[in-house]
């Protein structure tokens, strides 16, 4: 009998996310990770095929990760970051501004990834401000600045996290129904395709003076279903804002580190963001850390003598130092060539497993198949897409009996696994999902 008695605790004092606590299945206690694997308290493990909420990617409990923790730790664990810094920030800092694609200038850290995208909009906002407080005559001020029309572009289907400034610029669906009259107002366009992309250039032509800044998710919407869409149209959609003059900001938070088969989704495109997001990936997916970076005509504009130019944002811990030395050692295995051989031995996996469902996709319930880099994903046809109907819940029950991890968004299926996953391992995933799949034909 495995012993219950944490998860009896857990259900006692915790409240978890996205979780509704009526009649929830008990979280099974987790006793330790290795590579790819979990292990609960019977020593049963479970393949993380979506690399815990998509932060993991060198696997779990990295004993080169461990080790830079742990002598970070003993050496400084925190200091306050206004008036003091540190080697961790300053070496991390320089390493991705090297690596990030497009001419960024500055590295803002953070916690997380929604407090990356806070960030980037409170900076979108303020540079505006800032830009149009040396333009505005100086009698008009304040409130003349203030009236002036200010939108923000998302797209459609968009999630860009949690908090009220990342839920306002993510799509108006189930996750922020509650909240709905607390968001600020934006402007949802689609994502780019060949027969709207004249209208959609048209639509930002027409306003271009009144808009703030675009926030997307590079090549794929991840949290609105794994939506993937084309870097061609994309890059021109870009190209357009540009030339518009319109800020944009690159949500790299899952894209980032690898995700796509490129170290960025913006490597794809050959339009560069003005602001980037990064969190998740970033450390590995051992600590909480997240960074916004911008370019240099935004960081010049917050310089000046009048205070009101300050950027007035901070968390306790920002550019923790525990944290910073997470992401140093994982940007060091993600050089690696075996990191390297991970990411291209998974993509040509989910490649031809894709083939597979393909060929067969006439007599199994699943459509829209599809894949990019370390990201394979299709819905399961039932008919109806809704985020409760129970087969998600019903799918992650039967992976569980066959030592896997999966959850579903909805009725979207998707496989997202560390890069350390082996080739054993992933014949175990697609094996286990083709089977299930064949078991349910009409089922759903
Ligand atoms: N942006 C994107 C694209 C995300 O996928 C997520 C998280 N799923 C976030 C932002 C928010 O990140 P966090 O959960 O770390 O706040």
């Amino acid at each position: 009998m495995m012993d219950d008695s944490l998860s009896r605790r857990d259900q006692q004092v915790i409240w978890h996310p996205y979780t509704q606590h009526k009649n929830m299945i008990a979280p099974v206690p987790v006793l330790r990770g290795e590579g790819a694997l979990l292990y609960d308290e019977e020593g049963n493990s479970y393949i993380d095929a979506i690399s815990s909420w998509w932060v993991n990617i060198h696997g779990h409990a990295h004993p080169y990760i461990a080790r830079k923790i742990f002598e970070q730790a003993s050496k400084l664990e925190h200091v306050i970051f206004t008036g003091f810094t540190h080697e961790p920030a300053v070496l991390l800092a320089e390493r991705l501004l090297e690596i990030l694609p497009g001419p960024f200038s500055r590295v803002f850290y953070s916690d997380n990834g929604s407090t990356a995208v806070e960030v980037a909009i409170k900076m979108a906002i303020q540079y505006r401000k800032n830009c149009l407080r040396d333009r505005t005559d100086r009698q008009a001020g304040e409130g003349a600045i203030n009236s002036l029309p200010a939108r923000i572009l998302a797209f459609r289907h968009s999630y860009h996290g949690d908090t009220f400034g990342a839920m306002s610029v993510s799509e108006r669906g189930r996750f922020t129904a509650a909240f709905r009259d607390y968001l600020f107002e934006v402007e949802f366009i689609d994502t780019p395709t060949k027969s709207n992309l004249e209208d959609l250039k048209k639509l930002i032509s027409g306003k271009a003076d009144e808009i703030v800044c675009f926030i997307y998710e590079p090549l794929i919407q991840a949290a609105g279903g794994m939506i993937m869409y084309e870097p061609r149209w994309m890059d021109e959609l870009l190209l357009h804002m540009q030339s518009c003059r319109i800020l944009c900001i690159a949500d790299e938070v899952m894209t980032g580190f690898g995700r796509t088969g490129r170290t960025f989704a913006g490597e794809w495109l050959r339009t560069a963001a003005d602001i980037i997001c990064l969190s998740k990936g970033l450390t590995g997916g051992t600590m909480a850390l997240g960074v916004t970076a911008c370019s240099k005509r935004i960081f010049d504009a917050f310089l000046g003598d009048d205070g009101q130019r300050t950027f007035f944002h901070g968390h306790s811990f920002t550019a923790n130092p525990i944290a910073c030395s997470a992401a140093l050692a994982s940007l060091d295995l993600l050089a690696q060539e075996d990191c390297q051989a991970g990411i291209r031995q998974i993509t040509s996996h989910l490649h031809i497993f894709l083939n597979t469902l393909q060929k067969q996709a006439g007599k199994l319930p699943v459509k829209n198949i599809r894949h990019l880099g370390t990201i394979l994903a299709f819905e399961l046809d039932m008919g109806q897409d809704d985020y409760l109907n129970t087969i998600g819940p019903s799918l992650t029950k039967d992976a569980f009996k066959e030592g896997i991890y999966l959850r579903p968004l909805g009725n979207t299926v998707y496989l997202m696994p560390p890069y350390c996953i082996t080739e054993a391992q992933l014949k175990k995933l697609s094996g286990f999902l083709l089977t299930w799949l064949k078991k349910k034909p009409g089922r759903f």
